[in-house]
C-alpha cells in the first residue's frame, strides 16, 4: 500500500484544459476520445478540468454527467461568459498538472496529437506548440485576413507571434506560472506564449472540422481580436499617427510657402475653395484615426485600472477538492 501511494505521489500529472461555450453535443464526443488516450497512457495521473464559460445549453450538466462516470473530470464553472481568453486564464489557475494540454472542446484538435506533445515533453521541452499544416474549411477572405494580420503583428512587434498555431499545445507547469502572472483583463493569449519564453517546439497536425455545434467567431469578433492584439503587444500604431503627422505637417508647411509666394507674386484673388476642403477634410480625417488610436491605447488603460479580477467563479471542482473530498469518506 505504501509502495503503491509512494508510486502514486511520483507519478506525473497531465492535465487537459477545454473552455467550453454551448458545447453539450461536442463534449461526450471529445471524452470518448480522451479516454482513449488517457488509457493508452497509464503511466501519468490525468485530469480533464473544463471550464464552462457561461454556456446557454446544457453543458454543465454533461460535464456533470461525465464527472459521476469518471472523477478525473473537473470543472469550473464561471459566473457568465466571459470569452475564451479569459476562460483559459480560469483554467490556468485552477489546473494542477505537471503540465497541461489546451484543447478546444469542438474536436478541431485531434487527441492523438497529444502522444507527440508528450514526447516532446519528456525530452525537456516546456511549450510544444501544435502547428496546423493546413487551416481546414474556412471563407477565403478570413484566410486572407487571418495571414495579413500575423504579417502586421510580426513587423510591429519584437517577440515572433507565430502564425497558423493556435492554443492547441501542451505547456510545462513552469509556463504555467508565468501565464499566471500576466493578469491583464483584454487578453490576447496567443502572444502571451511567445512572450513568456521558454523552450519551444513544434509538432503538425492536421486541423479538423467542427464535429458538433457552432463556431461562436465571426468576422466582427475576430477583427476585435486582431485589433486587441496589436493594441496589447505593440505600441506601434501610435508611432504611425506620429509619423503620418510628421509628414502631413511638413507637406503644409511647404503648401503654405507656395500659397505665400503666390500671393505675393499674383496677388490673391478669392479662389482655391476647393483644396482648402480638401485639406481641411483630409487632416481632419487623419487627426479622427490618431485620436481613435489614442483611445484603443485609453480605452485599455481604464479596463486595467478598474483592478477588477478577471472572470468570477460560480462553482468549481477541482482536483485539490476531489482529494479533500475523498480522504474525507
Ligand atoms: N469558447 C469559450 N468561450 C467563448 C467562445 C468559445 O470558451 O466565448 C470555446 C469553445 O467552446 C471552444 C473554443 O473556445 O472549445 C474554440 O471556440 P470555437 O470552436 O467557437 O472557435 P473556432 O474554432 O471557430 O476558432
Ligand atoms: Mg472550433
Amino acid at each position: 500500500m505504501l509502495h503503491y501511494r509512494f508510486k502514486n505521489l511520483k507519478m506525473k500529472k497531465i492535465s487537459i484544459l477545454i473552455p467550453c461555450y454551448n458545447e453539450e453535443a461536442s463534449l461526450p464526443l471529445l471524452y470518448n476520445e480522451l479516454v482513449k488516450l488517457m488509457d493508452s497512457h497509464t503511466n501519468y495521473a490525468w485530469e480533464v478540468l473544463t471550464v464552462n464559460d457561461g454556456s446557454k445549453d446544457r453543458t454543465l450538466e454533461v460535464i456533470k454527467d461525465l464527472r459521476k462516470k469518471d472523477n478525473r473530470i473537473c470543472y469550473v464553472d464561471l459566473s457568465r461568459n466571459f470569452g475564451k481568453e479569459k476562460a483559459m486564464l480560469a483554467g490556468f489557475d485552477y489546473v494542477t498538472g505537471d503540465c497541461m494540454v489546451i484543447m478546444d472542446a469542438d474536436l478541431q484538435h485531434p487527441p492523438y496529437v497529444v502522444n507527440e506533445m508528450i514526447t516532446k515533453w519528456e525530452e525537456g521541452y516546456d511549450d510544444v506548440y501544435a502547428k496546423r499544416k493546413s487551416r481546414g474549411k474556412e471563407p477565403w477572405l478570413r484566410k486572407q485576413f487571418s495571414l495579413f494580420f500575423y504579417k502586421i503583428l510580426q513587423k510591429t512587434t519584437k517577440i515572433e507571434i507565430l502564425p497558423n498555431v493556435g492554443d492547441f499545445r501542451l505547456l510545462d507547469r513552469k509556463c504555467i506560472e508565468s501565464l499566471k502572472q500576466l493578469r491583464e483583463t483584454e487578453r490576447y493569449t496567443k502572444g502571451m506564449y511567445c512572450w513568456i519564453g521558454y523552450r519551444k517546439t513544434a509538432v503538425e497536425f492536421e486541423q479538423q472540422d467542427r464535429q458538433a455545434g457552432q463556431s461562436s467567431w465571426n468576422f466582427l469578433s475576430l477583427l476585435s481580436l486582431a485589433i486587441e492584439g496589436i493594441v496589447s503587444f505593440t505600441t506601434f500604431p501610435l508611432k504611425i499617427a506620429t509619423i503620418v503627422g510628421i509628414f502631413t505637417s511638413l507637406c503644409a508647411f511647404i503648401y503654405m510657402i507656395y500659397v505665400i509666394i503666390k500671393a505675393i507674386l499674383f496677388g490673391d484673388p478669392v479662389s482655391g475653395f476647393p483644396t482648402l476642403l480638401s485639406v481641411i477634410l483630409f487632416l481632419g480625417g487623419i487627426q479622427l484615426l490618431a485620436l481613435g488610436i489614442i483611445g484603443e491605447y485609453i480605452g485599455r488603460i481604464f479596463h486595467e485600472t478598474k483592478g477588477r479580477p478577471v472572470y468570477i467563479v460560480r462553482e468549481s471542482v477541482s482536483y485539490t477538492h476531489l482529494r479533500a473530498h475523498e480522504t474525507s469518506q
